[in-house]
């Protein structure tokens, strides 16, 4: 094996507490963290803006490069301040649930109180019906809902627990009409666009709609907006899932609220479907929630979640993700050291891994797709070891990733903002050359660049794509099996070909 890029399969981790200074951030980009999250339901902007600035410093010092994803908060429904902190539910107990500031109106006859965010409690109520479930704390604690006086309601305790202030709820089978960016969720984007962060992650999609609304609005501050990440954690997003992958520029299978709002006992079945919607798309797909969970406390995994990340990879994901584990458990960086290693061995087994099972075709009609779909097959016939994509809006790269080639794939790009985008995608390792030269330079620069990370040695072949003669943006039309050490202009002929 010549690959010193050898790992496919990206590394998402959530930056916190336990990841937030320079020096932490580069012992995780070292240990193989691809993506860094930044997740706005905690933290300032002054928090976020200084994470931001020492990923990039970590970045410059690992000496490799690391896309940020900004993940809004959205619409996410919370209990609010309780009088002492806290409150215990006990199975049987009528509990008043009103706007947090106010009187309950509804109270009274032995009822406890638990207050809810008031800019909410109207778009909650209004379309709740009598006997619908409202869930608090990720579904620990669940109650049925028994009267309605918007913007009030009366539950009735199922299963009980000690609530604790501002935990999360859910309301399964209610269609909530909250739109889907909040004014949190907008102050909170401009401020990610200020920074120039590669990926925004909407949270509780319902619709395509969605995402075309939150395009518009970035279309409206900048000329290059960041990518869209669609997280998937509502029934509805499930049911409409194929026309948000249409628009999406990446998808999230957010596993946590999913469990919650569709039941546990469907995570698994749709996980698979969305991974495998999205390979035939070549949409970018993150799996994400609890799949190191143990190791918040402990520095090594549980079998099951060993085989949980295994079994993302073995679906076909692009990437898995890290949210506590690596942002304020106890072992971040052997977290992501042990999800790395786990991606590397199941990677291994060839059999079981080929992008599902799946085959995908190049779609009718399309040049790059052709070029990129004949590059993977030509690359594995003469046993190249390595496939070189010239590439100046990446849609080749991605092209390319879509056919799962065994070998490392490396794109070049004169783009930063390019070279970070594709790290959301299978496989892709980015280099940034200074600019796209004439022709017969690129093949030498290319063959250096692979020479230096010893993915190539004098007389491999690698595969290269490109658009030729101009190598202007958009023209990929060549496919060259170039044997390294030779001159492009007088090719020796291969052996195997
Ligand atoms: P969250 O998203 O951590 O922002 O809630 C992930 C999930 O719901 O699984
Ligand atoms: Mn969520």
């Amino acid at each position: 094996m010549h690959s010193s890029f050898p790992r496919k399969v990206k590394i998402v981790g959530t930056l916190g507490p336990a990841s937030k200074t320079v020096e932490q951030i580069e012992k995780l980009i070292r240990a193989g963290l691809d993506i860094a999250r930044l997740n706005f339901s905690h933290g300032d902007h002054e928090f976020h803006r200084g994470l931001i600035a020492n990923v990039r410093e970590a970045s410059k010092r690992a000496g490799r490069p690391v896309a940020i994803m900004q993940d809004l908060q959205g619409p996410k429904i919370r209990a609010g301040k309780l009088p002492g902190g806290s409150i215990e539910l006990k199975t049987g107990d009528k509990v008043v649930l009103f706007p947090e500031g106010e009187t309950p109106k509804k109270g009274g006859k032995g009822r406890l109180e638990v207050p809810i965010s008031a800019e909410i409690a109207m778009a909650v109520t209004t379309p709740a019906k009598v006997g619908n479930r409202v869930l608090f704390d990720d579904g620990k604690i669940a109650t049925r809902i028994l009267e309605i006086a918007a913007p009030e309601m009366v539950v009735e305790v199922e299963v009980g627990g000690v609530l604790t202030n501002n935990k999360g709820m859910n309301l399964p089978g209610t269609p909530l009409t909250i739109p889907c960016l909040t004014e949190k969720d907008i102050v909170d984007l401009e401020f990610g666009l200020s920074m120039g962060v590669d990926a925004v992650a909407l949270s509780f999609v319902r619709t395509a709609d969605d995402i075309e609304d939150l395009r518009a609005r970035m279309k409206k501050k900048t000329d290059n907006p960041p990518l869209i990440v669609a997280k998937i954690e509502r029934e509805e997003a499930v049911t409409y899932m194929d026309s948000i992958i249409e628009v999406t520029d990446g998808l999230l299978v957010a596993r946590g609220d999913m469990a919650v709002e569709i039941g546990a006992e469907r995570v698994p079945t749709v996980q698979k479907r969305l991974i495998h919607a999205c390979n035939q798309l070549g949409v970018p797909v993150i799996t994400a929630t609890q799949m190191l969970e143990s190791m918040v406390g402990s520095p090594t995994p549980t079998r099951a979640e060993a085989s949980d990340v295994a079994n993302a990879v073995f679906d076909g994901t692009d990437a898995v993700m890290l949210s506590a584990e690596s942002a304020s458990g106890q072992y971040p960086v052997v977290a992501v050291e042990t999800m790395a290693r786990i991606i590397l061995e199941s990677e291994r087994s060839k059999e079981l891994y080929s992008a599902g099972g799946h085959v995908v075709m190049p779609m009718a009609g399309s040049v790059v797709e052709s070029i990129e779909f004949s590059a993977s097959r030509i690359a594995t016939h003469t046993g190249s070891v390595a496939i070189a994509v010239i590439t100046h809006s990446g849609v080749a790269a991605k092209s390319l990733a879509k056919y799962r080639p065994e070998i490392p794939i490396i794109a070049f790009t004169e783009n930063d903002e390019v070279v970070r985008r594709l790290l959301f995608t299978w496989g892709i390792r980015s280099m940034k050359i200074p600019q796209i030269v004439p022709t017969d330079d690129i093949f030498a620069v290319v063959e250096r660049v692979l020479a230096e990370h010893k993915l190539a040695e004098p007389e491999d072949l690698i595969v290269i794509t490109a658009g030729i003669p101009t190598l202007r943006r958009g023209t990929t039309n060549m496919i060259k099996v170039h044997r390294v050490g030779a001159s492009s202009q007088s090719p020796r002929p291969g052996r195997s070909i």
